[in-house]
């Protein structure tokens, strides 16, 4: 028996593959409204959620046989969060929610990311961010 040699790939990117070809980005970035250097963003990390998935279900990504035997039903199964909870944004925007959420966004901070963009969206457009906004993110993220 040859010894499992592990994965080739990051099993993630087995379900970026197949779920990319419906992934419908935006035109412009949400925030600033550029149209140069796009790019997807999931408000729910896709890494997180296979993983957790994956060991509720007990089944064994760590192959690339592994996952791509289980791949359609992952995506299946999260429509919402590949497809619906997405934002488009210009690379320099998708970097700073990146550098603030960090890589993989904890599955918490949905609501955060959310208002971070909507105050972000009101600075680039020049107005002042509504008071709510302004409130419910900085002082509910000390909390
Ligand atoms: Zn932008
Ligand atoms: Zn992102």
């Amino acid at each position: 028996m040859a010894a499992n040699t592990g994965n080739n790939r990051i099993p993630v990117k087995w379900v970026r593959d197949k779920a990319k070809a419906a992934y419908t980005k935006a035109e412009a970035c949400y925030i600033c409204g550029t149209t140069h250097e796009l790019e997807l963003h999931h408000f729910n990390s896709i890494t997180i959620l296979l993983e957790a998935w994956a060991t509720k279900k007990k089944y064994d990504i760590s192959t690339d046989d592994g996952i791509v035997s289980v791949r359609d039903e992952f995506i299946e199964e999260h429509h919402d969060e590949l497809y619906n909870q997405v934002r488009t944004f210009c690379n320099k925007h998708h970097v700073a929610l990146h550098r603030i959420f960090g890589k993989a966004p904890p599955p918490n901070s949905m609501h955060k990311q959310e208002r971070w963009v909507e105050i972000q969206k009101a600075k680039a457009s020049g107005e002042t961010p509504t008071k709510s906004l302004v409130v419910g993110s900085f002082f509910s993220a000390f909390t």
